[in-house]
This record gives C-alpha cells, structure tokens and sequence, in this order.
C-alpha cells in the first residue's frame, strides 16, 4: 500500500504528522519536540520526496532509504524529520492489522513501571526532596532521578556543593523506599565524574546519567570503567554507527535512545538490538508528555531489554497539555501502554486545528 499523502500539524513547539496510504487510512506520528517548525520544512523538503509513493508498510527500509539518500545532512534535523515519518507509519500499520505497536513489535500493552524524572536544576534541594517523597507516596512510584552539576558546564555547579545537597536532601526524604537517579547533563570532566560518582554510591544512587560531555565517548567510558555505579547515556545520539561504538566499547552500561531525535521506532529498535546483543539494558530517553512518552511505552512493553523502569516526567508541561484525548496516568507507579490500534491514542482535533498546516502529496 502506497504512501499518498503527508501532512503536519506544527507549533513552534510540537509538530504532528499524519500519513495518508492510498486506501484512505490514516496515521499519527510526531516529530521531536523543540524548533519543531524547523524539522517539519526538513520533513516536508528533504523527506516527503522519498517517502511519496513508497511502500507505507515496510517502514524500516525507506527510514534507511531516507538517512542514506540524504547523507549530506546527517544527524538531528533529518533524523527528527524522519521520526514523524515513522511513527506515523507505525500508526497507520497498527491501524490496518488492528494491532497496538506493542504488539506489532511482539509485546503486549501492559503497564509498565515508570521513573519520575525531574527536569530541574532550578529548584532547592528541599523543594525537590518534598515534591519527590509526596509522589512517591501518593503514586507509588518506586524510582526517581534528579538533576547534579550543571548543563555542559566543565565541573561548576549551579552553586558549589548543590549536587551533594540535592542528592543528600532526597535520599533522606525517600529513605530506602524509592531508587535514586541522577542525571548530570553532560556536565563533568572525567576526573570530576569519577570523583562525584564516589560520592554518589556513598548515597546509594543506582543510575549516572550522562556524566561527561556525551560525544566524549572516551571520557564517558573512563568513568564506567572506574565507578561501580551503571553509567548511563545516548539520549543526544542520532547515528547508528556512533551508538554502535557507544555499546560496543561499554562507554555506558545502560544505553538511553531518544525514539523522536534517533528517527523513529525503527532506528530505536536497532540500537535496542544491538544493546541486547552485548546483554545491556535500553531504556529509552523521554523527557515530556508528548507523543513521545506514548511510543516509549509501546517500545518498552516489547523489546526484551527494556531496565527495569520507563522514564516519565514530573513536571507539568503546559505545552503538551491536551494534545492527545486520553492524559496519561500513574497508578501505583505504572502506566497503562493504551491499547487500541497504532498509538492507541486520538490527537485531539482542537490541537490540530489552532497549529500551522502544511501538506505534500
Ligand atoms: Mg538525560
């Protein structure tokens, strides 16, 4: 079934694709969020011409077709374009075999257990021990992750000594009831990284998120070797052959693919596979309630490697408010994988109808 028609649906934010095959069925997908009105023009310009007319169920092969053809442009904007492109496709291929993706990829649409994850840095220690021991109590929810150091900052702290307070301040909070994470964005030199992970372990943290600057694979490497702590990252990744390194030289232990900025579900999968090939968790990046989060859901409810808990955040972002009809919700620290068809979910109509319209067919 032929590929007819590609339309997004873009905010400055957020842009949403639907895909048209020949027979009249339609797909939702959504590109990365963040300048997404830039990666629709990129969907429409350098992506659509490949994709028109193409196969719409054999989605692997013109996701590859489409890196490939446009290997002078490597990297984010292609492969966000390409990641509306793809789980559109995925919808529109659930929707034909009424089939959840969950289950087109062999899992089942269960509920998977989440981690709550802050977002931020800009909030005092006690401030975000409270706000994480009362969701921890009112929603059961077993594992959290905050933010150390600082966004690529080269070992400065958003104020000297911050990463210990906050660590310190939640742990005392959540006792041994919840499972710490941190996330350093990035943030440290090698020696700084290894040092700081020492004082981790001292606070039971069980999780090191992108320590060094993540494509200094050889820093962040030196730290997995020296810590006993699981160093974790990828999330900012987007080629193949770079997560290919990334696993096979164990520069982290748990690989963290980001489903909207790798391109799609299926570049996803193969850097899950190529995890699962050395016996090493992918637990995937997903920062923000977006359609984003409902992929993720369906991606770790079927591959067999997915760590024990599914990111998921705790903060109230206004601008994935009421893009889809059915809000997401944590019970008992888990959430629902939603179970129809494709995504299982509707874009809602008002969303679509106040965001900018552009089509190629
Ligand atoms: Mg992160």
């Amino acid at each position: 079934m032929k590929i007819k028609r590609i339309e997004t649906f873009t905010t400055r934010q957020l842009s949403v694709v639907r895909v048209t095959s020949e027979d009249g069925l339609q797909g939702y997908g959504q590109i990365a969020p963040y300048h997404a009105n830039i990666s629709a023009l990129v969907l429409h310009q350098q992506v659509a011409p490949h994709a028109l007319g193409a196969d719409a169920n054999d989605i692997e092969a013109l996701v590859e077709k489409v890196v490939r053809e446009e290997h002078k442009f490597p990297g984010s904007y292609i492969c966000r374009a390409v990641g509306g492109l793809d789980t559109a496709l995925w919808d529109l291929k659930g929707k034909r075999l009424g089939k959840s993706v969950s289950e087109l990829l062999g899992g089942t649409p269960g509920k998977v257990k989440i981690y709550g994850s802050s977002m931020k840095r800009n909030i005092s220690p006690a401030a975000e021990a409270e706000r994480i021991q009362r969701l921890m109590e009112t929603q059961g929810i077993e594992a959290f992750k905050i933010r150390i150091a600082n966004n690529f900052a080269n070992d400065v702290d958003v104020y000297p000594g911050r990463s210990e307070e906050v660590v310190r301040a939640v742990r005392k909070a959540i006792g041994n009831r919840a499972e710490l994470f941190v996330d350093a964005n990035s943030g440290l030199t090698p020696a700084k990284a290894i040092e700081t992970g020492k004082m981790l372990a001292e606070y039971g943290v069980c999780h090191f998120e992108e320590p060094c600057p993540y494509m200094e694979l050889e820093w962040t490497k030196q730290v997995a070797d020296a810590l006993d702590i699981p160093v974790t990252g990828g999330e900012q990744d987007t080629d193949l052959a770079q997560f290919r390194r990334m696993i096979l030289m164990r520069a982290v232990d748990i690989v963290q693919p980001d489903i909207c900025y790798v391109g799609g579900i299926s570049r996803a999968l193969e850097v899950a596979k190529m995890a699962e090939a050395v016996g090493m968790p992918c637990m995937p990046h997903a920062a923000n309630l977006s359609m984003l989060t409902v992929f993720t859901m369906h991606m770790v409810s079927a591959i067999p490697n997915p760590g024990k808990y599914m990111e998921f955040t705790i903060e109230d972002d206004a601008w994935t408010n009421g893009l889809f009809t059915e809000p997401l919700k944590v019970e008992d620290g888990q959430v629902q994988v939603p179970q129809g068809p494709g995504w299982g979910i509707t874009v809602n109509p008002e969303w679509l109808e106040k965001a900018e319209y552009q089509i190629s067919e």
